[in-house]
């Protein structure tokens, strides 16, 4: 097929409110420079038209390697006896905090694995700490919670949380999370939405087993969810995990679903993941934000516990301070014409007018993410 013909399609995708499983699956299993080439030209100009030219950061800190889940693909599963564990206290976070805020970013992601052991109130007083001191956005990603913590964390001035889906297809979902259960996954979304938070989900591409058509129902998924963040990343095989063996997700196919899901959604904030900054041990964080990406996350974490958030070997940026990271984004953004955008970044449903465009947003309904993903 001629890549006009593939633009067609593109065009069918783009203005689909359920596009068509074939469009999704045949964009899937294109393999011809020429049509890939059409592809992401085409995320693109959808990712210049919604969201504009900036780079937006989002400074994360990993306060916790501690993790009660045993999910297939991931270091930190709680098997992995080799790992030492750690846990900031509340001054190390604040200390990471200032560091993020000295780089002029206005963003703080707190990420760790799944701690049983994770005090609500604790986190709680953290969160107001920063905001106590600090007019930036707080971003949580702690895993699966009760809608009664997820409402403490929200009323102490959380603004948004990230749950990715890793795969929507609940047979696999099950086979690689053994102990937790989908609909409890899905649950989380629909409590972080009704009580207000810009939800982020997303998934990864390379896990065993997962066909074109279980990547095509994560863009349905993406669709349906009507996310404010999504993350597409590559599987990166881990040694102290039962998917050692198996080979890491591929580049290509993480970029043609970065660029199908900013087709779909073009007005979600996308990342250039750090995942897709280490596979192969290559930076390719310029392929995704060319392909439809527009934000990117530097690491706050302190230097001598960063390495034991051992998600996947060879993570990128491990030995960069964070100054050296960001600059390293500064000059990644500009040789790509673009620029670093140290706004808040919310959701562009939230904003009154998204970059490059003239007009208010339609805002959507958070309701509509709770009946919308069953649908
Ligand atoms: N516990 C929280 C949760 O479940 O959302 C956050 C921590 S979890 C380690 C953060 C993300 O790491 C997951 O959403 C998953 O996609 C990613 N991840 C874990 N293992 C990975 C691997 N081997 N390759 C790529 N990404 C991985």
């Amino acid at each position: 097929m001629a890549s006009s013909g593939i633009e067609t399609i593109l065009e069918r995708i783009h203005a689909a409110e359920r596009p068509d499983r074939a469009d999704l699956s045949r964009i899937l299993r294109i393999a011809d420079p020429v049509e890939m080439a059409s592809l992401t030209g085409y995320a693109d100009a959808v990712r210049r038209r919604f969201v504009g030219n900036g780079v937006l950061l989002r400074g994360i800190i990993e306060f916790s390697n501690v993790c009660r889940n045993t999910c297939q693909y991931c270091g930190l599963n709680r098997r992995n006896t080799r790992l030492a564990r750690y846990r900031l206290s509340r001054d190390q976070i604040l200390t990471a905090v200032q560091n993020i805020c000295g780089a002029g970013i206005k963003t703080i992601v707190l990420q760790s694995g799944e701690e049983d052991n994770l005090d609500a109130d604790w986190l709680r007083e953290v969160i107001a700490g920063i905001r106590s001191f600090l007019d930036a956005a707080v971003t949580l990603c702690v895993g699966e919670r009760s809608r009664e913590e997820y409402r403490i964390w929200k009323e102490a001035g959380a603004d948004r949380y990230l749950l990715k889906i890793e795969t929507s297809d609940p047979g696999l979902y099950r086979g690689l999370h053994p102990g937790m259960s989908f609909e409890n996954r899905t649950r989380c979304l629909e409590d972080l939405a009704a009580l207000g938070y810009q939800v982020g989900s997303g998934n990864l591409v390379g896990l065993k087993g997962q066909t074109v058509a279980s990547l095509a129902g994560d863009l349905e998924f993406f669709k349906r969810g009507g996310f404010d963040m999504i993350s597409v990343s590559p599987f990166i095989p881990h040694s102290q995990t039962p998917l050692a063996g198996e080979p890491a997700g591929d580049l290509e196919m993480t970029v043609k679903m970065i660029a199908l899901t900013r087709i779909l959604c073009p007005t979600a904030h996308i990342p250039a993941s750090t995942a897709i900054g280490s596979l192969h041990g290559r930076d390719e964080r310029p392929r995704a934000l060319a392909a439809g990406a527009n934000v990117i996350m530097p690491n706050f974490t302190p230097g001598d516990v960063r390495r034991l958030y051992d998600i996947y070997p060879g993570k990128a940026g491990c030995d960069l301070t964070p100054q050296r990271g960001v600059a390293a984004v500064e000059r990644m953004a500009t040789a790509m014409g673009r620029w670093v955008d140290y706004a808040r970044g919310d959701a562009l449903r939230l904003t009154r007018t998204a970059p490059g465009q003239d007009s208010p947003r339609e805002a959507s309904s958070d309701a509509g993410l709770a009946k919308a993903l069953y649908n």
